[in-house]
């Protein structure tokens, strides 16, 4: 069986502050929230690379993007620092089959929001508080071996309302200390590729070390690797052929339509 090619990319810019912030978030995060990631998603059937913003081509050139079943995704306070080029190769490449797994403040990155269509906003509040999660479908991939509930001890509040299509499917649902709630893990389908967005993950905790977490993330990658060979351009394949003679007479036969079609 090949291995699934996950390609985690990381904006890395919190975990290299120098100043007390940074600080705390290094004895989390002493190599990177990717390198973290990495370390404990490392599984026989998964081919894990790394990706930070400030590599050349922003950390996905296109051999490595076009190399990519399932891309993970965490970001937070350089969203518009990503070129509006690479969003939408990595918005091609998602349509056209690869998964996508958005993490955490990732709810405001440019490739969510373009993939949503929404503001994707959100409440939130940053005071510590406790977390816990409830597994809504127990049926789905992604809660796989996860329990019916589990708390993480410190978390960053994400609350509702939460400006996402209502197409998703719940996976997981939050509860805060402070009374607040979330649909904090929610599946998409974006033509033939699938969309994961799960909220825990705030860079001043070790969440990503918790083995719950873990557990969702590597279910929802393996979740998201395309079951079919990821598409090679979907666009080329967009006019379609008849499959049966038609027959009927078509009254602009003799009138040159091309100027119609020119921005499909
Ligand atoms: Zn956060």
């Amino acid at each position: 069986m090949s291995k699934i090619k996950v390609t985690i990319w990381n904006e890395n810019v919190h975990e290299l502050e120098q100043n007390a912030l940074g600080d705390y978030i290094r004895q989390s995060y002493p190599n990177g929230i990717h390198q973290c990631l990495k370390e404990n998603l490392t599984a026989d059937d998964l081919e894990i690379r790394t990706a930070t913003l400030d590599m050349p081509e922003q950390g996905l050139p296109d051999a490595l993007l076009n190399d990519t079943d399932v891309l993970v995704w965490w970001g937070h306070c350089a969203h518009a620092r990503v070129e509006d080029e690479l969003v939408e190769k990595i918005r091609t490449r998602v349509t056209c089959g690869m998964g996508l797994l958005v993490l955490h403040s990732g709810h405001y990155s440019k490739i969510f929001k373009r993939l949503m269509g929404t503001s994707c906003g959100l409440r939130w509040r940053e005071i510590g508080e406790k977390e816990r999660l409830w597994v809504v479908d127990a049926s789905h991939p992604i809660a796989k071996g996860v329990p019916e509930t589990f708390t993480l001890p410190h978390t960053e509040m994400y609350g509702e309302p939460f400006d996402i299509p209502d197409d998703g499917k719940v996976i997981f649902m939050s509860w805060y200390e402070g009374g607040n709630v979330f649909r904090s893990g929610v599946a998409f389908q974006r033509d033939a590729g699938k969309v994961f967005y799960f909220s825990p993950g705030h860079e001043t905790y070790p969440i990503y070390k918790d083995e719950n977490v873990i557990k969702v993330i590597g279910n929802a990658i393996r979740w998201a690797n395309p079951q079919q060979p990821i598409l090679k351009d979907r666009l080329a394949t967009n006019q379609a052929v008849p499959l049966e003679k038609v027959t009927t007479e078509n009254p602009m036969e003799k009138i040159d339509t091309s100027a119609l079609h020119e921005k499909q």
